[in-house]
């Protein structure tokens, strides 16, 4: 008798970041064969780094406000999230074994604070699903409907159902993110928009006096004023580090985005320092207008207000000698000094990148890309951007899971 034969449907997965990772799960428990094929000679490498200054993996803000991170892709984002909200990725965590906890500012962090515990315990619950790594293996694009990979030994061609493309942005393309595909989905017709850095340090013009002195000087009690994208005078305080090119850090880092643009419109972007975010500017007038007898200003504002290393450095590198010299000028740009940004930082150097596919080239609001059907995408490389604070993260597991999730869909109603 003849038994009937059951083909097994077979995944590729290309890119073993967190969000391919995230693919692999959903499309192992679904039952079909996963091949998970990275450029590197091992997976979630830009995912260990992020676990080195303490892996910050989602927050644990309300959801409305978590959405918003999202800004002008807050929609489509928020169907990755109803999929996998920040409680969902805490439980996941929990069941690999591994405990969360909420930081002071609401970030949630494993409680070790390490990727790489995490990702052991990941990799072998894939494995034990049967998911199948292949390292050192470069997809290259297509050719007749197969997948072209480079592997050590020689190019071969990969036949599979559907593939799930998880190739990460462009930056830190040392741990394999290279933005190398791009060129490869757009000439398939998808559109790509470019890659931008995101998350990112921006160049300031600093005098070679001033590079040399302070380069690697935190600024920890600051605030930052700057235009938003309607025109409207924004704040936010924190630190950031001025670096031989220019300035870095969490509080730029997380006014990057509109800075970005606004350089890329206008070829500058104007910030406003202020000094002293803790006085207001009546009572910083009141203090450097006060006599200072023989005392120099640089003394006298030590002595009154506490400003010295970097920040005077800041003060002589961005004012005028008369400015410095008139009290009433000086207490301004304590509270105000104007810093003008030139360019920001290489792509290579940032935390994340924007840009990448457009939300328009996928299917119906499904990871699928219109102009190649059978084919996912999942993670940064589509054209959405968040700040720093676990949110990069979520968005890549949620989309990793729905990537497999549509993949599964299509691959069952081929059937
Ligand atoms: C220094 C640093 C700190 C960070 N800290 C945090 C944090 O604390 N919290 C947070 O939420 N986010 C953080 N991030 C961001 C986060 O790590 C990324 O957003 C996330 O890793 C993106 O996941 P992904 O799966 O989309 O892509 P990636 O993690 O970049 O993975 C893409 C994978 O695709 C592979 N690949 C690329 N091209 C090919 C190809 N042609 N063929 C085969 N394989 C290919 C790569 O080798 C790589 O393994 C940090 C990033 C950096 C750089």
């Amino acid at each position: 008798m003849n038994q009937p034969v059951r083909h097994l449907q077979r995944v590729a997965v290309i890119g073993g970041g967190p969000a391919g990772l995230m693919a692999a799960e959903v499309l192992a428990a679904g039952g079909v064969q996963v091949d998970v094929y990275d450029a590197m000679p091992s997976v979630g490498r830009k995912f260990l780094l992020a676990g080195k200054g303490g892996m910050n993996i989602t927050h644990s803000e309300d959801l409305p406000a978590f959405r918003g991170r999202y800004g002008a892709r807050a929609g489509e984002v928020a169907r990755w999230l109803d999929g996998f909200d920040p409680q969902a990725v805490r439980d996941w965590i929990h069941g690999l074994g591994i405990d969360t906890f909420v930081g002071t500012s609401g970030r949630v962090f494993p409680l070790e604070m390490k990727a790489a515990p995490l990702l052991r315990a990941w990799l072998h619950r894939l494995r034990e699903a049967g998911v199948r790594f292949h390292m050192r293996h470069r997809w290259l694009g297509w050719q007749d409907g197969r997948l072209r990979i480079a592997t050590p030994e020689g190019e071969i061609l990969v036949e599979a159902d559907a593939s799930v493309l998880a190739l990460g942005g462009a930056s830190w393309a040392r741990l394999g993110s290279d933005g190398a595909w791009a060129p490869l989905l757009a000439d398939k017709n998808v559109e790509v928009a470019p890659l931008v850095p995101s998350n990112c340090g921006f160049d300031v013009d600093w005098s070679a006096h001033f590079s040399e002195k302070h380069a690697g000087a935190p600024l920890t009690t600051v605030a930052i004023a700057w235009r938003g994208r309607n025109g409207e005078m924004l704040r936010r305080q924190g630190q950031f580090v001025v670096t031989a090119t220019g300035i870095e850090g969490s509080l730029v880092y997380a006014i990057s985005a509109p800075l970005r643009d606004q350089i890329a419109q206008s070829g500058s972007a104007t910030i406003w320092l202020d000094l002293l975010p803790d006085l207001d500017a009546g009572r910083v007038l009141d203090e450097v207008a006060r006599p200072r007898g023989s005392r120099s200003v640089s003394s006298h504002l030590q002595g009154r207000l506490g400003i010295k290393g970097v920040k005077v450095g800041l003060l002589h590198e961005c004012l005028s000698k008369e400015a410095y010299g008139d009290p009433a000028s000086l207490a301004a740009a304590l509270k105000a000094l104007p810093v003008v940004l030139r360019r920001p930082r290489p792509i290579d150097e940032a935390i994340s990148s924007a840009g990448g596919v457009r939300f328009e080239a996928l299917e119906g609001g499904s990871a699928m890309l219109r102009a190649l059907p059978g084919v996912f995408v999942a993670g940064e490389m589509i054209d959405w951007e968040a700040p720093t604070g676990g949110y990069l993260l979520t968005a890549c597991f949620g989309s990793g899971r729905a990537a497999g999730r549509d993949a599964l869909d299509w691959i069952n109603r081929k059937k």
